[in-house]
């Protein structure tokens, strides 16, 4: 089961906390959608409203192009899987799963044969006789899932669903998360702040900043050529060059760059470039020098500096001449920079 999910002028205020301002949004049905930001952004507030746990002040929720705006989460095609899983201690696997068939009046036979299915897509078959206690963390967060999916739901929410696992375990399940909407093919609306766990599982990443969108769109995308400072610095390291606008080219304290722009001649402007594309095949501009630089395992990440600009990062290739002291020629790849209009005067 799955369906498209549109929000209209989302609005919610709490006392004077305005914690989503005029939100709109559209996901098809079957996308995973990721909502990404800061804390405190209006992740947590746009998820419930979508899942009728929150009434919003203004703005409507459809689901399947049926407007749920009044009505109750039970009402709603919708399940939510909460960071701390929930999981009744007392009922064993199997009954948990159930749980939601069991509140809609299905018979025992067919609730618990739903229930062995659903343990199987997310690899814990067997388990039905055990106890939420007798099970790992990562192993509850499955179980917590496969309840959630055992009803069936169109639009599957997830808040922070991985953030009680430790890293190794959070990757591993990020992966299978996909996998296992892949499978079912239920829109999936997934909160996080962890822009590696983003990347890795949604097909739209939104950023979210202050109770608004500042971009929405695939990964790749918001990842190389992002719409503002905000999801560029949100999505990944990223240095910004300060400049101004000129005839087809971008001038920074480091020389200019020929780079296709549409700002106007003279406007300030922000030359952004991630520190893997800082040191690549472009044509040299100005001279840095290595500050320090620390071992990563694929690569060296140091620091630069330049007269007249901030401190830079770059990632240099394992065996690169990484002493500090070391002079360097700037060569940004010209494909992988991208501007931003700059603070006006
Ligand atoms: P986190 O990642 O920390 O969970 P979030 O992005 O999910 O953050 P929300 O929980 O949606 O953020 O909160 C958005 C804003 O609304 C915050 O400023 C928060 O303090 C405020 N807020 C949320 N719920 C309430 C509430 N029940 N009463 C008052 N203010 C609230």
């Amino acid at each position: 089961m799955t369906a498209s999910v549109q929000v209209d002028a989302l609005t919610r205020r709490f006392g004077r906390v305005t914690a989503l301002d005029a939100v709109s949004l559209e996901l098809e049905a079957g996308e995973f959608a990721v909502l990404l930001g800061p804390s405190g952004c209006g992740k947590t507030t746009l998820l419930n409203i979508i899942g009728g746990f929150l009434d919003a002040s203004s703005g409507s929720v459809h689901i399947g192009g049926r407007d749920v705006t009044g009505l109750t989460a039970s009402q709603r095609p919708t399940t939510t899987v909460f960071q701390d899983y929930a999981l009744f201690p007392h009922m064993t696997i199997a009954q948990n799963v159930a749980f939601g068939l069991r509140m809609r009046g299905e018979a025992r036979g067919p609730r618990l044969a739903r229930a062995s299915e659903m343990l199987d897509l997310v690899g814990l078959p067997g388990m039905e006789r055990r106890r939420p206690h007798e099970l790992s963390g990562g192993q509850r967060q499955r179980v917590a899932l496969a309840r959630a999916l055992a009803v069936r739901p169109e639009v599957l929410l997830l808040d922070e669903p991985l953030g009680a696992l430790d890293l190794k375990l959070r990757r591993a399940m990020q992966d299978e998360l996909k996998t296992i909407q892949r499978e079912v093919g239920t829109t999936f609306i997934h909160v996080t702040h962890d822009q590696e766990e983003a990347m890795a599982i949604a097909d739209r990443i939104v950023v979210m900043n202050a109770g608004r969108i500042e971009d929405q769109g695939p990964p790749e995308r918001i990842y190389l050529r992002p719409a503002t400072p905000f999801a560029a610095a949100f999505m990944g390291e990223i240095n910004t060059i300060p400049g101004t606008a000129a005839d087809g080219g971008i001038v920074t304290p480091l020389g200019v760059v020929t780079v296709a722009h549409e700002l106007t001649t003279g406007q300030n402007a922000v030359l952004c470039v991630r520190p893997e594309h800082l040191l690549g095949r472009g044509p040299a501009l100005g001279e840095v020098t290595i500050r320090d630089g620390a071992f990563f395992g694929t690569h060296t990440r140091v620091h630069l500096q330049a007269e007249g600009l901030p401190t830079l990062v770059a990632h240099l290739p394992i065996g690169a001449e990484t002493s500090p002291g070391t002079t360097l020629a700037v060569t940004p790849d010209p494909d992988a920079l991208f501007i931003l209009p700059g603070e006006s005067q």
